[in-house]
């Protein structure tokens, strides 16, 4: 739509956009416009393109170009672009049964392979942000996913048999002895004395055995999480089914808040509807892996020659995950604590380091709590964050650590938790977060250490008697303390 009525035809304009930038940079057709009509004010076009020049960028082009030679030979602007009516077709990369539809598309229809996109009334924002090229790719990707891809995962390590004490469910005998009280909020455990000791006794271990012999050195994380840095790290990608939610007041203002605390005093509940009213947000969440909150705090920076390795390690706070249906015991929590183990390095340094840190926790499930484990290639945890289900590719994997949980069957099946995990993330985190060496390339690897997974397994496979327990461990927890009794 023109600034005012155009007096004079623009076929020749189209003409020469035709042959020059609406197919420039292509080696196929590139875009063209196929019909036009000028009624006064309003121009209206139709343009047909391949995947070379896309035809919304194209209408971009051609929005610019009539805009440089009408304007100056007539005089008149530019006044409002869109498009009515967009429609694309393409090839999807797998064949999907399930219907898919994504926001902004006014119909997805597939058949086999191929599929039609419709959008309708699109405005400058959209196409030029390019809308339209991640809607193909989130199409592309949900046919991935409901074709049912399962997550990579591949043995590389399995240790021997051990002695196994029991067939009973650790969390349930804990639950019986008063070692662990069930918390009042969805997943989450009271740890009474024993249970704290056993804990931290692993830590120990771990502070001795491999911070201590690695030199790896305590840092504090921020706990709450904000958007932009789930943006950053991807996670804004797919994590919202399973965040706990952060929200604040929209102000801090008591007289705004009095009719809240009112009705409390009278009705003795407290009115969630009326608060809902009253807050900002939700501006974030909780923890939910603790590098995203680590590498925000370090972003832009670069890193001086002589802090290469860095090596840090973060276990001052909670993680916070609304999990499935599946939560069971300790073994899957909302709550849980983590020993974070990060570093920043070369390429060559980063995987040298995990691979420091494999041996040092063979070490210690091999010669301390003598457990039954393997180590599995699975699908790298910031892709598995982010929704994505592919292997590792050359260094940059995760390896997950299982522990064999007797009382749930056969080795052969499916009795093995995920106590820990150790990942070479590649470039990943430093590119988004724009953290740079002097020189060096630099490269990051994390490994987290799930402390109520390593009860659990420790639990299921030794039992709660220390009798039965590994001797050089059972000297670290000392003698065990008794749980408080109540009559
Ligand atoms: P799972 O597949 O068992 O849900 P995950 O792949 O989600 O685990 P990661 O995101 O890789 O786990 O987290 C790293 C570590 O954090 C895990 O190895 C585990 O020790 C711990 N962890 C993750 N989720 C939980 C949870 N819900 N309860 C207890 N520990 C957890
Ligand atoms: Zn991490
Ligand atoms: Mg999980």
């Amino acid at each position: 739509v023109f600034s005012k009525d155009l007096k004079h035809d623009v076929s020749e304009e189209i003409d020469k956009a035709n042959k020059d930038i609406l197919k420039r940079g292509s080696k196929k057709r590139g875009a063209k416009v196929v019909r036009h009509k000028l009624v006064k004010n309003r121009l209206d076009v139709e343009i047909i393109s391949d995947e070379t020049v896309r035809a919304h960028d194209g209408f971009i082009r051609l929005k610019k170009f009539l805009a440089e030679q009408i304007g100056r030979k007539y005089k008149v602007g530019i006044k409002e672009a869109k498009v009515d009516e967009y429609k694309i077709m393409f090839k999807l990369d797998h064949e999907v049964k399930k219907k898919i539809s994504i926001p902004f598309a006014e119909s997805v229809k597939i058949d086999k392979r191929q599929c039609v996109l419709r959008l309708k009334d699109l405005d400058l924002k959209m196409l030029m942000e390019n809308y339209v090229d991640r809607m193909i790719k989130l199409i592309q990707e949900k046919s991935i996913d409901y074709g049912g891809k399962a997550e990579h995962w591949k043995l590389i390590w399995q240790s021997k048999k051990k002695k196994i004490a029991w067939t009973r469910d650790p969390s349930l005998e804990m639950e019986k002895a008063n070692w662990i009280i069930r918390g009042k909020g969805r997943g989450q455990w009271f740890f009474s004395i024993p249970a704290t000791q056993i804990i931290q006794a692993m830590v120990q271990v771990v502070e001795k055995e491999l911070l201590e012999a690695l030199r790896f050195k305590e840092v504090i994380i921020p706990k709450m999480v904000t958007w932009d840095t789930w943006i950053k790290s991807g996670h804004a990608k797919g994590i919202y089914p399973e965040i706990y939610y952060v929200a604040t007041p929209k102000t801090r203002d008591p007289d705004f808040w009095e009719e809240i605390c009112d009705y409390f005093k009278i009705t003795r509940e407290v009115p969630i509807e009326k608060i809902k009213e009253k807050i900002d947000g939700p501006i974030g969440g909780i923890t939910y892996a603790q590098c995203p909150p680590f590498w925000d705090s370090v972003e832009k920076k670069i890193l001086a020659k002589d802090s290469i390795p860095l090596k840090v390690f973060d276990r001052s706070g909670t993680s916070m995950r609304y999990e499935s249906g599946g939560i069971h015991g300790i073994e899957r929590v909302d709550e849980f604590h983590r020993i974070e183990i990060i570093w920043i390095d070369t390429p060559e340094g980063v995987e040298k380091i995990r691979q420091d840190l494999v041996s040092r926790f063979r070490y210690i499930f091999d010669r301390v709590l003598d457990l039954e484990w393997r180590m599995a290639d699975v699908t790298p945890w910031f892709l598995a964050q982010e929704g994505k289900k592919d292997g590792p590719e050359g260094n940059i994997g995760t390896i997950d650590f299982e522990g064999y949980l007797p009382y749930k069957g056969k080795r052969e099946g499916d009795a093995w938790l995920e106590f820990q995990n150790v990942s070479n993330n590649g470039p990943k985190y430093p590119e988004a977060f724009s953290v740079k060496g002097q020189k060096d390339i630099l490269w990051s690897g994390c490994s987290g250490i799930g402390l109520e997974r390593w009860l659990a397994v420790f639990i299921a496979q030794k039992g709660m008697d220390p009798e039965n327990w590994p001797s050089r461990f059972k000297r670290i927890v000392g003698k065990l303390e008794k749980p408080f009794k109540w009559v």
